[in-house]
C-alpha cells in the first residue's frame, strides 16, 4: 500500500476536492485493511478478499473506495444508508469483520491538535492528520453475515415480476401472494409517474459513422430536448 500522503492526494484528486473527510477516509481504510491483514487491498490476490459496508454516502466514502479498490459494481462496496460516519470492513478469507465508527469526539478535540490553524477547515484537515487513530476511531469487532447473492460473482438467481414482467436478479424480489414481484411494483419507488417516452434521436449508437452533433437543440412540448443528427 501506497503511505498515508500519497493516498490521500490521489484520493482529493479522484474525489474532485481535499477535504477534511478526505483524510478521515483514507486513515479509516489504512486502519481497516490493517485490521484485516490486508498490505496491499488493490493487488490481484487481495481484491477479491475485501468487502466493505458504508453507512454514509459522504467525502470519506469516496476515500475509503479510493484506497482499497472496493466497488459497487463489483459487489465489494455495499451502502447502508445509515447517515452514521462508519464502514465496516470484512476478510471473505477469514470471516473477519472490523465497523469502523468516526468519533464524535475528534471534530470537539480539532482546536487542541492543530491551535495553530485559525481557518475552521484547515484546522480539521491539520487536526485529523495529528490524532492518533484512538482519538479518531472506535473500533467494534463485528460479524457480518452475507448471504450467497450478496457476493460478487455472476447472477445466482432471476426472477419475473408478476406485475410488470421487469426481470429481477439476485434475489431482490419480494414474494406477494406467492408470486415475484420487484419492489416498485410491491412497495412504490423513489420515482414517480412512469411515462414510457420515445426519443427522436434514440437510434443513435457510439459505433454510428460520419454524423455530427448539431449545437443547436430544440425542445418539444413535453419539455424533452430534441438533438438533431446530421450526416
Ligand atoms: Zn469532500
Ligand atoms: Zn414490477
Amino acid at each position: 500500500m501506497e503511505d498515508f500522503a500519497t493516498l490521500l492526494k490521489g484520493s482529493a484528486e479522484s474525489h474532485g476536492h481535499l477535504c477534511p473527510g478526505q483524510v478521515v477516509g483514507v486513515r479509516m481504510a489504512i486502519l481497516g485493511c490493517r485490521l484485516l491483514g490486508l498490505d496491499d487491498p488493490k493487488a490481484p490476490d487481495q481484491i477479491k478478499k475485501i468487502i466493505i459496508y458504508v453507512e454514509i454516502d459522504r467525502c470519506a466514502t469516496d476515500a475509503i473506495a479510493y484506497v482499497t479498490g472496493v466497488k459497487l459494481g463489483r459487489r465489494s462496496l455495499k451502502f447502508m444508508d445509515y447517515g452514521i460516519m462508519a464502514a465496516t470492513f470484512v476478510n471473505l478469507e477469514t470471516g473477519k469483520a472490523y465497523r469502523v465508527v468516526s468519533t464524535e469526539e475528534s471534530r470537539d478535540l480539532c482546536i487542541s491538535y492543530a491551535p495553530e490553524v485559525m481557518e475552521k477547515v484547515q484546522q480539521q484537515l491539520e487536526a485529523y492528520k495529528r490524532m492518533p487513530d484512538s482519538v479518531l476511531f472506535r473500533v467494534q469487532e463485528v460479524r457480518v453475515p452475507i448471504g450467497e447473492y450478496d457476493l460478487p460473482g455472476p447472477t445466482r438467481h432471476k426472477a419475473i415480476c408478476a406485475r410488470c414482467g421487469q426481470v429481477v436478479r439476485d434475489q431482490r424480489e419480494v414474494i406477494v401472494e406467492d408470486v415475484p414481484v420487484c419492489q416498485p411494483c410491491a412497495r412504490g419507488a423513489y420515482f414517480s409517474p412512469v411515462r414510457e417516452i420515445t426519443l427522436p434521436d434514440m437510434n443513435w449508437s457510439p459505433s454510428s459513422r460520419g454524423i455530427q452533433y448539431m449545437e443547436e437543440s430544440v425542445s418539444d412540448p413535453a419539455g424533452y430536448r430534441r438533438v438533431e443528427w446530421i450526416r
